[in-house]
């Protein structure tokens, strides 16, 4: 008989009551150090303070209207964003997949309202995720994801992640943008270079397309800028937000230049919880908090001792660690033994990681994690790894 549950997941033995920090407790009464945060979703950990008060103040005054009318703290939120970033506007959605939706139809709305409606590929790279929407799916174009689920939303073009001539080659006259993670979060922590990112905005200005760059893990604080594409020096046409920014509430967003959203009028998109009071309430704390020069500081400070331990780390478990790789706090380590059997071995030792593609764990910690719980964290993965050798 089917679980009353669609069984979709595959999910871990453990059941999280109550989160406080980095530090999740499991109904046995066991406290997790948790280096995933829902998958980088509570940017500033369990319970902050600022974030229930938030949250809290605005659960007692209004929950929600409708895009019918105007909402305060949408434009609040907006405002923030504008003035941190290089969009001159934002959509709010509810998650990652909805930015994906709209990304795609503003990229086609754009080229048909220029009045080159022909232009409606995009380009997309392997190992790339960007949900599990039909176009979110057919952007990545993972079989594991698109297999049994066609027809596919037609135009997208997929290429081999960091082969600068079959992007060259690829480029033809319907080509209407390029759709990117600067770093990739399910395909294992692959960050692109910044020369490389460069080099699509170039190339783009060059073929005159749009640059559409999906920040959904790599956003908001994580890799130590606010958002990834800032460490390279350029900038996006549209960038696809979600995951951190609403510190654990359903809450996502869309920025773009005010020339790459000219075709998007009123009734040509829309959604009914999208920018609602609580996820934009939540949000402006959010910001408020992650985007000081301070905390950001902080963050790359944390990172780069962080990196150095799990240096220390792969050094003393060669059969276990290969390397490690990512940006900021989005770290990975590619494994040598079976990546599960390394989440697995974390979990009997009260650490929460991640696992994700090319046999890598995951490590995403909230942002505000303090010096002592990442020599903690190592600790707890050293007996994970020594676990698995004895
Ligand atoms: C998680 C993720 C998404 C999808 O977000 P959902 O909120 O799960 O729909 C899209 N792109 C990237 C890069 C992601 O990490």
């Amino acid at each position: 008989m089917i679980a009353s549950v669609l069984p979709t997941y595959s999910r871990a033995p453990l059941t999280f009551v109550k989160g406080q920090g980095t530090w999740l407790m499991e109904e046995d009464g066991r406290r997790f150090l948790d280096l995933g945060a829902g998958i980088a979703v509570n940017a500033l950990g369990h319970a902050h303070p600022k974030l229930v008060e938030a949250i809290t103040a605005q659960a007692g005054a209004l929950w929600h209207t409708s895009n019918l009318y105007h909402i305060p703290q949408q434009q609040a939120l907006a405002d923030k964003l504008v003035d941190a970033t290089f969009a001159d506007t934002v959509f709010f959605t509810n998650s990652g997949t909805e930015s994906c939706e709209l990304a795609v139809k503003m990229v086609r709305k754009y080229w048909f309202d220029k009045g080159a409606p022909e232009k409606v590929d995009i380009i997309t790279f392997d190992g790339s995720f960007h949900g599990r929407s039909s176009a979110g799916i057919a952007a990545a174009g993972s079989e594991k994801m698109t297999k049994g689920f066609g027809p596919l939303l037609p135009g997208f073009t997929h290429l081999p992640f960091g082969d600068h001539q079959a992007l060259t080659a690829a480029i033809t006259d319907t080509t209407a943008a390029i759709l990117v993670e600067p770093v990739q979060g399910e395909g294992g922590i692959r960050a692109l270079p910044d020369q490389c990112l460069k080099g699509l905005r170039d190339l783009c200005d060059e073929h005159n397309i749009l640059l559409v760059l999906d920040e959904v893990q790599c956003g908001v604080g994580r890799t130590g800028k606010l958002f990834a594409h800032e460490w390279a020096g350029i900038e996006p046409d549209i960038m696809m937000v979600a995951k951190g920014i609403g510190g654990g509430f359903p809450l996502g967003a869309v920025l773009a230049t005010e020339n790459a959203a000219l075709g998007m009028t009123a009734g040509t998109h829309g959604s009914t919880y999208g920018g609602n009071p609580m996820g934009c309430a939540v949000g402006c704390a959010v910001l408020d908090e992650i985007n000081t020069p301070e905390f950001l500081a902080d963050v790359n400070r944390k990172a780069g001792t962080l990196r150095q331990k799990l240096e220390g780390l792969i050094a003393a478990h060669p059969d276990v660690f290969d390397s490690v790789r990512g940006a900021g706090l989005m770290m990975g380590i590619k494994c040598k033994a079976n990546n599960i059997d390394v989440v697995n071995a974390g979990y009997d030792n009260e650490v929460i990681t991640v696992p994700a593609a090319d046999n890598v764990i995951r490590l995403l910690p909230p942002l505000n994690i303090s010096d002592a719980e990442i020599t903690q964290a190592i600790a707890r993965l050293d007996k994970a790894a020594m676990s698995l050798t004895t």
